[in-house]
């Protein structure tokens, strides 16, 4: 199973290379440096080595005995990726290719980001490894997330505004693609989720799966045994894949990811890629998208701004179809109460994008028997997201 993806980038139908002549050679330049390194001791070494001393990994998997007691049930742990430095999992895979740039002789770092998350843990990455960096986001988005706007300046990163389209994500993903096409000799393309052409599906789930391997073993240290489900949200799906994919093998592990339902499924304001999208060709990769009757890209919506894409990571579209794991939906709604809960219950606040996996591990451990195991990936804290929560509880701050 985890010998996917096959030669051509694809799970099952997904995945692939759908990119302009143009970019071939970028994309097959990448693959080629990523066999490579992937292989090579120091490069591993030079990355663990950044885990301990910068990150703050391994992160800790916490038994939350309260929550699992106010839930009735299965035992619940939380892989805590809110503990990593910047606070959320997506620095794991930016100094995963920080460091892959750096061996391809790359000074020059793009990316795009919608809410500035991914842009964030970049600039972070730039800083710390004297490159530079350029980061591509929607007009609409530089205005409703103008803190991640002045951190990525504070670390030394260039942000362009991006006016076309929808103003969003979706239009600076096109951006930065063009940047690259025009640029490919002396600048490397960090894309911040399993998304885009293959290999980015591959390299982003590989950084990434440092999680899975972590919690594989802390459970095994602890309980003895497998956890019987795993449950993670899914935006673009790296912090699920990355908890998943090294028990993919072990069959008895039920692996849950969660969409956005947003508004709820039927009213058509979700990020509900699986659930209610169709299958397409969207930056570079086939898979589940949400799309109107002409094809068009629809606008996607989540309060949390992580969750919030139209489309998602072709490894999971595939673990979908397969029945390998299963997707579910959890409403804003349902989302502002997990948060809530688990701030009374285990006095620590998550993000909201996080929120979402905790409302459907509660819902998933009510029914199981009170030796049973669910492993929560915890992907981020929830400082980032106190004037949304703010708002939607109609509290003035
Ligand atoms: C970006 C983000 C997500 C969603 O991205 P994935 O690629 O699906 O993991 C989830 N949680 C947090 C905290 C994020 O910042």
């Amino acid at each position: 199973m985890s010998a996917l993806p096959d030669r051509k980038g694809r799970f099952g139908e997904f995945g692939g290379q759908f990119v302009p002549e143009t970019l071939m050679p970028a994309v097959g330049e990448l693959e080629r440096e990523y066999k490579r390194w992937s292989r090579d001791a120091e490069f591993k070494k030079e990355l663990d080595g950044l885990h301990r001393e910068y990150t703050g990994r391994p992160t800790l998997l916490y038994h939350a005995r309260r929550l699992s007691e106010h839930v009735g049930g299965a035992k619940i742990y939380l892989k805590r990726e809110d503990l990593c430095h910047t606070g959320a999992h997506k620095i794991n895979n930016a100094l995963g290719q920080g460091l892959l740039a750096k061996r391809m002789g790359k000074k020059r770092i793009i990316a795009e980001t919608g809410a500035g998350q991914h842009g964030v843990a970049t600039a972070t990455m730039t800083a710390l490894m004297d490159m530079t960096c350029d980061v591509y986001m929607g007009v609409d988005d530089v205005q409703r997330q103008s803190l991640n706007v002045f951190r990525m300046k504070l670390l030394g990163a260039n942000v362009s505004a991006v006016e076309s389209g929808s103003r969003t994500l979706k239009d600076a993903i096109n951006e930065a693609m063009r940047d690259w096409v025009t640029n490919i000799a002396t600048t490397y393309y960090l894309v911040g989720s399993t998304m885009g052409p293959h290999p980015y599906p591959l390299i982003v789930r590989d950084f990434q799966s440092v999680i899975g391997k972590e919690a594989r073993k802390q459970i095994l240290k602890v309980e003895d045994r497998l956890p019987d489900v795993l449950i993670a949200c899914v935006g673009g799906g790296s912090n699920a894949m990355g908890l998943f994919h090294p028990f993919l093998r072990d069959t008895n592990v039920r692996m849950i990811g969660v969409e956005a339902a947003g508004g709820g499924l039927d009213g058509g304001r979700h990020s509900a890629s699986i659930s209610k999208g169709e299958v397409g060709v969207l930056h570079g990769k086939k898979t589940y998208l949400l799309q109107d009757e002409l094809g068009q890209i629809r606008e996607a919506h989540s309060i949390a701004p992580g969750l919030d894409y139209p489309g998602v990571g072709p490894e999971h579209a595939w673990l979908h179809d397969t029945g390998r794991a299963e997707y579910r939906a959890i409403t804003d709604e349902q989302a502002i109460e997990a948060l809530q809960l688990l701030a009374r219950t285990e006095g620590i606040v998550c993000a909201l994008e996080s929120s979402h996996a905790v409302a459907e591990a509660a819902r998933v451990a009510r029914d199981m028997s009170k030796d049973s195991i669910i492993v929560v990936n915890l992907s981020g804290r929830g400082d980032k997201d106190m004037p949304s929560v703010a708002d939607y509880l109609g509290v003035e701050l």
